[in-house]
Order: structure tokens, then sequence, then C-alpha cells
């Protein structure tokens, strides 16, 4: 088996499985809100891991654990100002779908290289923007700074789905809420967390215990959180070599499948995220004749749908164009060997389709 569906999920690195053995241990167990020694161990723990993964933020915000970056959107949205909410057009389900909460349809249009123009007009009276740092479906990394900047000026909060960003690039800088997940970094399904700057005044979705600030109810998992946070510090400190490692992947990847045409930027993109279409192309087939192969037809997220991909009809492909694209999606464990070979594979069987 090859993997490439890094933008779906990411392997779980050894030091953040090891980070969470200690919490699944015997010994391990205590609800970290209680206040006896074993619970204090507990509640160390997730301190500990709360700065670490607060070091993936700007200075000036909390970190909120959450069960996931999903959930985290849906307490930024719906525990946010009420009123108009504008997205963009290439937003996660996740964002896109609580937008429409507000029964708001203000989508911030982009371009055809799958970017947001930076001087987009806002809708008038918007009290929340959003826009992700870098789409998940076509890897564009998009002008979060100045976008928070001009919705700070328009007196509306700025929310930054930083999912596929996070660890690999700089934090979005000027956002007021940034949305993030473990298991996009090489840490464990099932956390995520929302960081909020200072001075917000959110309201909880999910009522309770009053855990989190009394903003996210609910006993938090040690382990989760020991293992998000080991896979916060290292996704910092391998920040560079990780990106050399999949700059070289990326030149590897696009030499073999030169004849292949790239959806989104050539240039504004995280680089682990190959989009590629080839005219003609059935992705089903394709798929089943590289059965060793994982890769995903379009946003894994949006599979299984049938319906085709929301970002690259954004982009202005056609339904054809768009069901004949595939998304190759790889980072720090994935070999030079195993990419090439996958690409190879993947342009051989393409080629046996007469495309
Ligand atoms: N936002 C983006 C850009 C994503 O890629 C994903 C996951 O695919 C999510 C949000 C949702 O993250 P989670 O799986 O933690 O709910």
């Amino acid at each position: 088996m090859i993997y490439l569906d890094y933008q779906a999920t990411t392997p779980l690195a050894p030091e953040a499985r090891e980070a969470m053995l200690r919490w699944l241990a015997d010994d391990g167990f205590a609800n970290p809100h209680s206040a006896h020694a074993m619970g204090r161990a507990a509640k160390a723990a997730v301190e500990v891991a709360r700065e670490q993964v607060a070091a993936l933020f700007p200075p000036g915000g909390r970190v909120v654990f959450t069960g996931s970056a999903t959930e985290a959107i849906n307490l930024a949205i719906r525990g946010g100002p009420n009123g108009p909410v504008a997205v963009s057009a290439i937003e996660h389900a996740a964002v896109r779908d609580t937008a429409r909460w507000f029964d708001a349809d203000h989508e911030l249009a982009v371009d055809a290289d799958g970017l947001i123009d930076p001087e987009v007009p806002f809708p008038e009276g918007a009290r929340l923007v959003a826009a992700m740092q870098v789409n998940n479906e076509i890897g564009t990394i998009q002008p979060v700074e100045r976008l928070a900047e001009r919705a700070r000026a328009a007196g509306a909060w700025f929310l930054c789905d930083a999912v596929q960003g996070a660890g690999k690039l700089a934090a979005p800088a000027g956002a007021d809420l940034i949305a993030v997940s473990a298991h996009k970094l090489h840490g464990p399904k099932g956390i995520g967390a929302l960081w909020v700057r200072d001075g917000l005044q959110l309201s909880p979705i999910i009522l309770g215990g009053g855990q989190e600030g009394g903003l996210r109810s609910g006993t938090l998992s040690p382990a989760l959180c020991a293992g998000f946070g080991a896979a916060a510090k290292l996704a910092l400190e391998r920040r560079e070599e990780d990106a050399a490692h999949v700059e070289m992947l990326w030149n590897e990847a696009r030499a073999v499948l030169n004849r292949w045409t790239m959806n989104g930027s050539k240039t504004k993109r995280y680089k682990g995220n190959l989009n590629l279409r080839l005219n003609g192309l059935d992705v089903a087939r394709l798929m089943s004749d590289c059965r060793r192969i994982m890769f995903s037809a379009g946003s894994a997220c949006a599979s299984g749908s049938g319906r085709p991909s929301h970002v690259l009809r954004a982009l202005g492909l056609s339904d054809g164009e768009a069901r004949s694209s595939i998304r190759l999606g790889f980072g720090r464990y994935t070999t030079r060997d195993e990419l090439i070979e996958a690409c190879r594979t993947i342009d051989a069987a393409a080629k046996a389709q007469g495309v």
C-alpha cells in the first residue's frame, strides 16, 4: 500500500503515539478535572499539551480543545457574533454548512487559480468573515492576513480554518479565531482546537460541566491532548525539514506526471497537495486499477456524494473536468521511491484507458 491521501488524514507520528501511551496505561485513566493527585497529574499533562498547541498560533489568545476542527468551527460561527456571515466559495463543508445555519449565503468568489481576491468586497453588515489558510482539495494558499485586516476594519470577526496549514506555514496573523485539527498534523483523530483572541466573547454551543473555561463542556482526554501536543511540537521543530522533503517530493511527482494539468495556482500553494486532471479520464476506473495506491478523487470530504467538487466548480472547471481530477497528498513519511512508483502506476493506468 502506498498512502497518498495526506489531506484526508496523516499518519500518526511515533512521538505522538508515545506521548499518548502514558495516558492509556493502567495508572493514566484519571479525570483531568478531578482535584486528587491522579487527576492533577492528568490535568498537568493537558496543560503541557495546551502550551505545545498554543505555539501553533500567534500570541495573545487562548486554546480551547474540541473534539475536531469541525466542532471548533461550529463553536466559532455559532458561538460568535449573531449576524451575517461571509465565507469563501472554496471553504470546507465544516465552514460552509455552519455558515448556512445563519441562512446567509454570502460567498466570497475565487478566481480560476483558486485564490480569493484579497480586496473582494464583503457584504454589508457582515459580522464574521471566514477564509481558509490552505485549501484541502487543491492546496492553494489564501491571502488570509489581508482579509483579516479588512474584516477588522469592517467591524467583523475573522475566522481562519488553518486545518491544512497548521504546523506547515506561519500562523495566520490578524485572525480572531483559528481552527485546527490534530489528525492533519500527525496527531490523533478525535481532537481539534479553537484559538480565540483575548477579549473576544464567545458563547458555548455545548453545555454541561463548564470545562474549557465554560466554552466547551465535556471531559477532556489526556491521551488525545498529549498526542496533539507532541504532534504540534514536532511539526514546529521539523517545519523546514518537512517543507524541504515535500518540495523534493513535489518535483519528483511533477516530473513523472508532466502531461497532467494542475488544478489551482502553481505558485501560491502548499506543495504536499497535487490536484491534477486528464480530460476524459475515468477516475473510478483508475482508482480500481490502482487499488494499492491510496489517493482521492477530489476531496475526501466530498467523495461518495456523487456530486462534483464545489471547489473545482468554483475554479470554473466543467463537470467533466472536475470528474476527471485526482488528488495526491504526500508529506513527512512519504518516500521518494514510493511516490515515483505510485505516479508511474497511475500514469500508466491512465494511458491504458487511452487518455
Ligand atoms: N477544514 C479543512 C480544511 C479540512 O480539510 C478538514 C478535514 O478534512 C476539516 C476542516 C475538518 O476537520 P476535522 O476532521 O477535525 O473535523
